[in-house]
């Protein structure tokens, strides 16, 4: 017998088979008793939470030989060849695989005939965003006077990208992504039916990476018992995805909160010995630091992690502030991008990752070294606070200032990247410091169309406008990895 996947096999064949979804079940199975059915529906959602199933499902109810029926007998010869693909009526157009011109055209030539075995001529029409102009004014032509025997299924995951005036014309129903709890309960169903032995902590991992997909769940399921057999652990999923395991993750997380150089490196190559992806490892590193961001804010519920694991993560979040935070997932997010193009996609993230946790030490050394020794029991003076604030705020948002006068200009990001902002001088500018050698960048950053750039970067992300001027081989500068050294590393240039 032919292997027919597990995603096939469990396949929903009535309303009440259909994971979440509840009040398009109840919409659609009210519509047929009440005798209302639209002449065309708009099925939105993301992929894999029961669109097209959704859609058979409707075409048997109203071609079951029973008559139509919100419950679908399945054994007549009707619902079985819609079942199978197989039924006259009902036409199945896949828009994203050749835009569907040859298809509607076809279908404007064969709507004008009446259904041959049932009730109901049904279109099924997938991804309907990618019609061609062509395709879709010729579907509006039929969808303004659709014969009495023709209902249309329209299924989208992008919706914004359906005409108006063909939406318009449609019974819109959104399909929302299936909880967490939803897809694991089924899986386990499934598991049980089929003699599975899984662990506990295996079928919430593959409930949790399908991301509200039931047939992205299902799927990774079958991988997993291709790969593992009928006994599946946590650590199978690991090794077949390749990804970064919990107690990694965790691991390195603290090390980056704990400024501890060797010891992130060290991990790195761990998990990258064990057979993990450098660029698996930063995108789990980020989905992991975006856990711990939900948690600092309060919002770890709405992740659907296990109990365990969220309690973990909100002791995390604990040790770190807000800030460090988001200039973590800012610094990730951004070697996860130069990763996709650079051959050694492993330097960037070990680079990325001392980056982050020097510019951390930076803003902590430079809170230290400004707060001047006073005798016992004299405060500060007003001026001196303020100033140490100041200096304190820009250097925590340096690598938002930084992103930002990317954006405006590239040659000015180049010349403030090497510098490091080193204090509010008397006359209250910023000042910039560079290495020796460096004047060139110094330079670069007076020039005035850059030094616009970079004042109104920083006035963005502080609130507060100030002047900056350079200065090229203080001794404050911390040594540090530099683009030049980066590119002596890469052998590359820079682009
Ligand atoms: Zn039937």
């Amino acid at each position: 017998m032919s292997y027919i996947s597990l995603y096939r096999k469990w396949r929903p064949q009535n309303f009440d088979e259909i994971i979440g979804q509840k009040h398009i079940i109840q919409t659609l199975k009210n519509a047929i008793k009440a005798n209302r059915i639209s002449h065309a529906y708009l099925f939105c959602g993301p992929r894999g939470t029961g669109k097209t199933s959704c859609a058979r499902i409707l075409a048997k109810a109203l071609n079951c030989a029973d008559g139509s029926t919100a419950s679908p007998c399945g054994n007549c010869g009707n619902c079985k060849k819609i079942r199978d693909g197989h039924a006259v009526d009902v036409i199945e157009i896949d828009a994203a695989s050749n835009r569907g011109i040859d298809e509607i055209r076809d279908l404007r030539e064969k709507v004008r005939y009446t259904p041959i075995e049932g009730k109901y001529k049904v279109y099924i029409i997938d991804e309907v965003h990618m019609l061609t102009q062509e395709a879709f004014n010729a579907l509006l032509k039929t969808l303004e006077e659709p014969p009495a025997y023709v209902i249309f299924i329209l299924a989208t995951t992008e919706p914004q990208k359906v005409p108006i005036t063909i939406a318009s014309r449609c019974q819109r129903l959104d399909f929302a992504r299936i909880k967490f709890a939803e897809v694991k309960e089924q899986l386990k169903k499934i598991a049980e039916n089929e003699g599975l032995d899984i662990e506990e902590k295996a079928l919430d991992e593959v409930a949790r990476l399908g991301e509200g997909s039931m047939r992205d769940s299902i799927s990774l399921l079958d991988q997993l018992i291709s790969f593992a057999g009928n006994k599946v652990a946590f650590n199978d999923i690991m090794t077949l995805l390749g990804s970064a395991d919990e107690e990694m993750l965790f691991s390195l997380s603290s090390s980056i909160l704990e400024k501890d150089d060797a010891k992130t490196l060290n991990l790195l190559r761990e998990g990258i010995d064990a057979g993990r992806s450098a660029s698996q490892i930063a995108k789990d590193l980020i989905n992991h630091f975006r856990n711990i961001l939900f948690a600092k804010v309060g919002a770890a519920d709405s992740l659907e992690l296990t109990i365990e694991h969220q309690k973990k993560v909100e002791e995390l979040a604990a040790k770190f502030t807000l800030n460090e935070i988001k200039t973590v997932l800012r610094g990730l997010s951004q070697a996860e991008m130069d990763m996709k193009w650079h051959p050694h996609a492993r330097l960037v993230l070990e680079v990325s990752l001392l980056e982050l946790i020097d510019n951390q030490k930076m803003a902590e050394q430079q809170e230290t070294r400004l707060r001047p020794a006073l005798p016992a029991g004299r405060q500060p003076s007003l001026r001196v606070v303020e100033i140490d604030n100041r200096i304190a705020k820009i250097k925590k948002h340096w690598p938002e200032i930084l992103e930002s006068i990317k954006q405006k200009s590239p040659f000015a990001f180049i010349s403030m990247h090497e510098g490091e902002p080193l204090e509010i001088n008397d006359k209250g500018k910023l000042v910039i410091g560079y290495k020796k050698g460096y004047a060139f960048h110094k330079d670069r950053l007076e020039e005035k169309k850059n030094k616009e750039a970079v004042e109104q970067a920083i006035k963005e992300a502080v609130g507060e406008s100030f002047l900056v001027e350079g200065v090229v081989g203080d001794e404050r500068i911390t040594p540090r990895m530099s683009v030049e050294a980066v590119k002596e590393i890469f052998e590359g240039e820079l682009i």
